[in-house]
């Protein structure tokens, strides 16, 4: 979602500022820095990467927060770093052009309502098109902080998104890339006054679109996983067979201390419905280890999703409190070796079972969407179970389909050859 609202931000500047991206932060005018504050750790790097920007920097060049840490610092960060030129929260990114000629502006307003603002077209990418279609969150999950910086949850209109869609597909996207905090809740809350759809139905119309061939999308949320989603996922040929899971954890009591409306129960039964329904889907999945109150018991739980799940991709954290959030308030706090030890634990068991998986994997053939050309004459693309696979080749298959047959496996990236 940073990413979008990056490439959201750059076609504000490029199209009312005549502004253009570089690399060299030396020799920019401006320099940007969105921002995320989902854990601790990248807010305290924040404030080391501002002095190395403000050090070097050319003179007079301006420096702006955006994101989620500016909405949730807003002021603190002009006290702090008192050179930094503007403030721009994660709700409030159209108003880029604005801040830039306001000293010290600090536009940090999470009940902004930017899901009718028509952004200007630009993509990092020409084959893939990012399309945000909700903004904020409306859940209270209670170790998490993104409700407070992106406010609550507004869907952006059907009608605003296949326009989207279609623009990016007549400048050559083949794949777009659907993202909200909480996709298959879309549809709950318009700002105006819309057509009720919901996220299948969604899915259905964009399917519709001529030159279109895949649609990924992230994240859906498990409590939202109905049947009705899932019998589309499976179906519709457009969607790619790859979906990202947020267990958080394997325990119904600390779900339940977490604010995450599912059980144990209800998540495996929907990981075990989309494994019969799509034999090929890779399922992906986000961890916490070690929240407040996770009893042995409780952490074992977790184990046990990870047996039963088997998933593809595993995200794995060590639980840190984060402001304004329930859970910074919870006592029976875990001690830092204890979630060590639990962290290492879920890594082993991811990489025992990634390298089980890749290696059923030798002699299959994908279909592979090719998308990055690397320097040492290799080129690579994701299946559509979202696989990374590299192939010879060069640059003549960017933005190509092709069969490939996976000849040799890695961690993260199968190497293939082109079979037709
Ligand atoms: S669903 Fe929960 S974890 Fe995800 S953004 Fe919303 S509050 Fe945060």
């Amino acid at each position: 979602m940073n990413e979008r609202d990056t490439e959201h931000m750059l076609a504000e500047l490029k199209e009312k500022e005549n502004y253009d991206a570089t690399d060299d932060f030396k020799s920019a005018d401006l320099i940007l820095i969105n921002t995320c504050s989902v854990r601790e750790k990248p807010v305290a790097k924040l404030f080391s990467e501002l002095g190395i920007f403000n050090k070097k920097k050319k003179d007079g060049a301006k420096i702006g927060v955006c994101g989620c840490t500016a909405s949730h610092l807003g002021k603190e960060i002009i006290k702090r770093a008192p050179y930094v030129s503007f403030v721009l929260g994660a709700r409030n990114i159209s108003k880029i052009t604005e801040v830039l000629h306001k000293p010290k502006a600090v536009e940090i307003d999470i009940n902004y309502d930017e899901s009718e603002f028509a952004f200007k077209d630009f993509r990092s990418s020409k084959y893939k098109a990012y399309i945000n279609i909700s903004i904020g969150c409306d859940k209270s999950c209670t170790f998490c902080i993104v409700p407070k910086t992106r406010g609550d949850e507004i869907s952006i209109p059907m009608n605003l998104i296949i326009d989207e869609a279609n623009r990016a597909v007549s400048l050559g996207a083949k794949e777009i890339f659907l993202l909200g905090q909480n996709v298959n809740n879309y549809g709950r809350r318009f700002s105006g006054n819309h057509e009720k759809v919901n996220f299948t139905r969604l899915l259905q119309e964009l399917s519709k679109i001529d030159g279109l061939k895949r649609i990924r999308f992230t994240s859906p949320h498990p409590f939202h996983m109905d049947d009705e989603f899932i019998e589309e996922f499976a179906s519709n040929p457009k969607i790619c067979k790859s979906m990202h899971m947020p267990l958080q954890s394997g325990s119904t009591k600390v779900l339940k201390d977490m604010k995450r409306g599912y059980t144990k129960e209800w998540f495996l039964n929907r990981v075990q419905k989309l494994r019969e329904m799509v034999p090929d889907v890779s399922i992906s999945t986000d961890i916490i280890v070690a929240f407040p109150g996770e009893s042995d018991a409780d952490f074992e739980d977790t184990i046990d999703v990870m047996n039963q799940a088997n998933f593809e991709q595993v995200f794995s954290f060590k639980y840190s409190p984060r402001p304004q959030t329930e859970a910074e308030f919870f006592s029976d706090v875990i001690d830092s070796d204890t979630a060590s030890v639990r962290l290492t634990s879920i890594q082993e068991l991811h990489i025992k079972q990634l390298d089980k998986n890749n290696a059923s994997k030798i002699d299959n053939t994908y279909t592979v969407y090719f998308e990055e050309l690397y320097n040492d004459g290799f080129i690579s693309g994701r299946s559509d179970n979202n696989t990374v696979i590299k192939v010879k080749g060069s640059e003549e298959l960017l933005g190509e389909f092709k069969d490939v047959k996976i000849i040799s496996i890695g961690r993260t990236v199968l190497t293939g050859e082109i079979i037709n």
